[in-house]
């Protein structure tokens, strides 16, 4: 469902009046670096200023809507506008190199050139640098805008020749409540919301019979941490596998187990803060008491590290025994 600019203006009314004013003291920038959660309205409001650039007739810093060069850039289909996203694991040399011969030849149409780079953060770094030779010498009516859910994964070099516009994630709580309105349990709700900031996404992952399976996994996940090596490994060859296959699910599965032992944390510590999986208190508690501050701090550490290796192509049921291996060698800290 494409998001309208009415919508992106009332989730995102900093952004939207800011770009709006850029564009009507007519000081539009050359570089811009979107950065905000996942679901926080990046590509609609990308898409909602490129056609406010190439609108025939905006009224008030406002794009009509309904022009023949809006309706191209909400179908995708203008020419003056590029959308690039990674090319598998990262956004190559060759994609940049093309973008720029693109940017540079004739076929354009009158007005500004815009592109659209989804998950900048995903650049390697022959393509960051091309790209920014290409920032640092603009050429005519050409505005990128970066979209990245990783600031601080952007190379120092581009950060600085973008401006940065933050894009603030909704308030969970709110997020929880509308959840409940719409039928899902306030435990899932609670879940959720903590994987996304996006209330369709939200709703879809509460929905999803393969995410709950999930959920109980990692949960399993914690308690098999806590027992004898062997039944640890049998846990993860019969239950585990068979459940997360996919880099993407391994990747959410460590964020849930993180999530979790984030909660035991802020349960040793009496924080009143909203838990990620609510319905495990009493497990939690126990757990909160058993462990120490350093045994949680290294558990989160094997975990992090973890997650470090998901991108690095390393067999993925190795890199979860290693994991559990670690947070078994972690609980004998004292
Ligand atoms: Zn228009």
């Amino acid at each position: 469902m494409e998001e309208t600019g009415s919508t992106i203006k009332q989730r995102q009314k900093a952004v939207i009046d800011r770009l709006e004013a850029t564009f009507r003291n007519n000081r539009i920038g050359h570089a811009y670096l979107f950065d905000g959660d996942t679901g926080t309205g990046k590509e609609a409001a990308a898409i909602h200023f490129a056609k406010l650039l190439l609108c025939e007739q905006p009224m008030d810093a406002v794009p009509c809507g309904t022009c023949h060069a809006c309706r191209r850039v909400s179908s995708k289909s203008h020419p003056n506008v590029t959308m690039i996203e990674p090319d598998g694991q990262d956004i190559k040399k060759e994609q940049m190199s093309s973008l720029i011969m693109q940017m540079t030849r004739k076929g354009y149409e009158p007005g500004r050139k815009i592109y659209i780079i989804s998950r900048a953060d995903r650049m390697n770094v022959a393509a960051a640098n091309t790209l920014l030779k290409f920032l640092e010498e603009p050429e005519g009516e050409v505005t990128a805008i970066l979209l990245t859910s990783s600031y601080q994964s952007i190379l120092p070099t581009i950060q600085s020749r973008c401006q940065r516009i933050s894009f603030l994630p909704p308030r969970r709580e709110e997020m929880i409540a509308k959840l409940v309105d719409l039928g899902i349990t306030a435990t899932m709700a609670a879940t959720v919301t903590m994987m996304t900031a996006d209330i369709e996404q939200a709703k879809l992952l509460a929905e999803n019979d393969q995410f709950a399976h999930m959920r109980k996994t990692v949960l399993k996940l914690i308690e098999a941490s806590d027992r004898n090596v062997n039944e640890a490994l049998l846990f993860i060859q019969s239950e585990w596998v068979p459940i997360v296959k996919e880099k993407e699910d391994l990747e959410r599965a460590l964020n849930l187990l993180l999530y979790a032992y984030r909660d035991i944390v802020s349960m040793k510590a009496g924080l009143q803060s909203e838990m990620t999986f609510p319905d495990q208190q009493q497990i939690f508690r126990g757990l909160s008491m058993k462990m120490t501050y350093s045994q949680l701090s290294a558990s989160m550490e094997a975990v992090l590290q973890a997650k470090k290796k998901l991108y690095s192509n390393m067999n993925r049921t190795l890199l979860i025994e290693q994991l559990v291996l670690n947070l078994q060698e972690g609980l004998m800290l004292v």
